[in-house]
């Protein structure tokens, strides 16, 4: 064998070896950041360090290996391609946090945990040629610019909505219930309702306060509610801040709409999967919910 081929091999399988360490340990997301900032800069960190010797000796060990979300096996990934999901999710943000979360000096964001999206697991843009038509969701308008608003641009919803559509509705409409967009929108305004949220964290003393909550505390008291495992989620803690802050609460449906665990034992999923920039499953310890800018004054 050649000496340069030699050398390809063995980076080849240093680098697969790498790739595959990073998947058993979780999160895809990172990997595939390292490898892209591998690509364009620093040499100093050790991680970043590997990937560029993936990039200079192995470019097809890169494609094979690293750019597979390494959590899920081939089947799992097959079934990702395939548009296969088996959980709806109900997700609900905190306007608050949203603002936070994009840096963003929000006017009036509403007081209310408000609709972020119906998302099927595991299944993203299923059908590019089912654009979103506005005109199908029209008389939903009142009803989705309170539960649904764009909290980033509360001027103008309908790009979100579009995109949520686009992102998760197209997944969702796999389902006779949700098939259309009329469906889609108006069926996840129907569960958004019946979930109650809002009435239900009330209920149970959890309001937006200066003072920290425990995360289990939170999830304890919603799970002996609902009576299924919820998700939530937040936004780990920023420099000079002292705990993570709240942002996200997940219910989870089966196919036929029933309230199920969004994590079953065993399962992947509590492994810190990102749903925006910078959320993340909470770490179990204290949270900051934090109240609307003007009631913190
Ligand atoms: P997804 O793309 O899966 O629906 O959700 C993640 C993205 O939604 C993140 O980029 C997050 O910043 C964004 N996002 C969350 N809430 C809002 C919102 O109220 N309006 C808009 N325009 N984007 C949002």
């Amino acid at each position: 064998m050649k000496p340069a081929a030699a050398r390809g091999l063995l980076l080849s399988s240093l680098c697969l070896a790498l790739c595959c360490r990073g998947g058993a340990r979780g999160s895809p997301t990172r990997l595939r950041v390292y490898h892209w900032r591998g690509g364009v800069g620093s040499w100093l960190s050790t991680s970043h360090w590997f990937i560029r010797v993936c990039d200079l000796g192995a470019p097809w060990v890169t494609l094979l290996s690293c750019h597979l979300p390494p959590e899920h096996g081939f089947e799992e990934r097959q079934k990702i391609d395939n548009h296969e999901w088996k959980k709806l999710i109900m997700v609900h943000h905190w306007p608050v946090t949203v603002c936070k979360e994009v840096e963003k000096d929000c006017r009036d964001p509403p007081d209310y945990w408000t609709i972020h999206g119906l998302w099927p697991d595991r299944a993203e843009e299923c059908n590019g040629s089912w654009p979103f038509n506005f005109e199908e969701i029209k008389d939903l308008l009142p009803e989705m610019k309170m539960y649904w608003p764009d909290v980033i641009h509360p001027l103008n919803h309908s790009h979100f909505w579009k995109h949520e559509w686009e992102k998760h509705g197209t997944c969702a409409a796999q389902l006779d219930a949700l098939n259309s967009q009329k469906k889609y929108f108006g069926g996840s305004l129907g569960l958004y309702e019946k979930l109650e949220l809002n009435s239900i964290l009330q209920k149970l003393g959890i309001k937006p306060s200066i003072n920290y909550y425990q995360i289990s505390d939170i999830k304890d008291a919603l799970a002996s509610m609902y009576g299924v495992v919820p998700k939530v989620q937040c936004l780990p803690p920023k420099q000079g801040e002292e705990v993570q802050t709240i942002g996200q609460i997940e219910l989870c449906f089966t196919k036929d709409l029933r309230l199920r665990n969004c994590t079953e034992p065993g399962e992947l999923g509590e492994s810190g999967r990102a749903w925006g920039p910078g959320l993340e499953v909470c770490e179990d310890g204290p949270a900051f919910y934090p109240p609307p800018p003007q009631s913190a004054r």
